[in-house]
């Protein structure tokens, strides 16, 4: 389908059934790419995203030139679907920043150099983030089907969505792209069989109980002093910090230590804290960032729910369990990065699990 057709599609009113048209609800990596492959096969397609923003758990900050990541920041060899989209994308990649040593943090905040700790080398990162990923990719798909600040609440066993703000729409077929637990909470009528029901609500939702700081600087001072940026700490309430530079400045950025609970109503302290901490590892430059960026995953909404507060132990083996198989006549297909047939979990999990939609939509499979 040609754009003009598309836009003309996408902008009829509310209340039509639209034939032949998949609703994707969710523009994170998965529903975005699921777009993206439903429209280059030219089968219409509407995505109707919650938040007033796409990407979902990717969220990439940009100050000027720089670009910051609060979700994901990387990818790894071995995830040929994410090589193949940023390729695609005419986006470049680079190494994480790892040269130099790495630092450890006793929990009475003795700092030690080169001990004990596991860096991030090899992990792959995208110029201009993986926001570029998100924009690119939505650049691509006729701008009148997709619509941010779009929450549904509800969906119909016939294929019809109704909206937070009362609109309803009906469609031949209808991909939930987003986590299981975030699926389980909207209404279904009918009402899914509690075995669907409790299944979406077992499976976690990766990194959704995490929060990310990222501090800003005028330069990467750190590697003056031959340190990588790579830090772990057992004293908090940053556990695991790495080198987050752009192009041009210097940041860190850090995976808080501190559970999701213990953070509700603190974002102040928890930054004032961390800030702290690079001064204890870092020494006295890191006393005043130019700016911080604190994302606290576990409070939001469409992302997290309560059981994800509790941190995951181990990756989960994700996969698509049995009683989410949709029937043969069904007209819904939940699809997240947490049900993909492989590297669940992961940005590369998202891309499979749109091409596992994007199957089931264009083959029947
Ligand atoms: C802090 C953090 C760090 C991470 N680091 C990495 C990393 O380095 N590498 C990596 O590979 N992965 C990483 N991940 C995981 C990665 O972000 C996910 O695998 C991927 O983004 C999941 O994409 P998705 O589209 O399946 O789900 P989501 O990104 O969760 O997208 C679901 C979308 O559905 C929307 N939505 C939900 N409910 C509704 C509704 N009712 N109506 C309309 N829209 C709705 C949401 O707003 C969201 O946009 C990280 C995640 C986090 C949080």
């Amino acid at each position: 389908m040609d754009e003009d057709g598309a836009s003309a599609l996408c902008s009829s009113a509310v209340g039509l059934t639209l034939t032949g048209t998949v609703a994707i609800v969710g523009g994170g990596l998965t529903g975005l790419a699921l777009a993206h492959r439903l429209h280059v096969a030219g089968r219409a397609f509407r995505l109707f995203e919650g938040r007033d923003r796409l990407g979902g758990r990717i969220k990439t900050t940009r100050v000027g030139e720089q670009w910051f990541d609060l979700g994901p920041s990387w990818f790894w060899p071995g995830q040929p679907r994410m090589a193949a989209l940023i390729q695609q994308l005419g986006l470049e990649v680079f190494p994480q920043f790892a040269d130099g040593a790495q630092l450890y943090e006793t929990v009475q905040g003795a700092v030690i150099r080169d001990h004990g700790f596991a860096s991030m080398q090899g992990s792959l990162r995208v110029r201009g983030g993986m926001g570029a990923i998100v924009q690119r990719l939505a650049e691509r798909l006729p701008q009148a089907c997709v619509e941010t600040a779009h929450a549904v609440r509800s969906v119909s066993g016939d294929g019809v969505l109704v909206f937070a703000n009362g609109d309803q729409h009906s469609f031949d077929q209808v991909v939930l792209a987003m986590p299981p637990r975030i699926a389980a909470a909207l209404e279904f009528t009918p009402e899914v069989s509690t075995s669907v029901l409790s299944t979406l609500q077992d499976i976690p939702t990766w990194m959704a109980g995490h929060a990310k700081l990222v501090a800003v600087y005028d330069t990467a001072f750190w590697r003056d002093d031959g340190l990588s940026g790579d830090a772990s700490s057992q004293r908090g309430p940053l556990a695991e910090i790495h080198d987050a530079s752009a192009d041009t400045g210097g940041a860190l950025f850090g995976f808080l230590g501190v559970p999701a609970s213990a953070r509700v109503g603190q974002r102040e302290a928890v930054i004032a804290a961390s800030v702290a901490q690079l001064v204890r590892l870092f020494g006295p430059r890191a006393a005043s960032p130019e700016e911080v960026f604190y994302t606290d995953w576990s409070v939001e909404t469409l992302t997290a729910v309560s059981t994800d507060q509790a941190p995951l132990t181990h990756h989960p083996a994700y996969g698509r369990p049995a009683t989410l198989v949709p029937a043969h006549d069904s007209r819904i297909l939940f699809a997240s990065t947490e049900l993909a047939s492989e590297m669940g979990g992961y940005l590369e999990g998202a891309l499979a699990a749109a091409d596992e939609a994007a199957d089931w939509v264009l083959k029947g499979s």
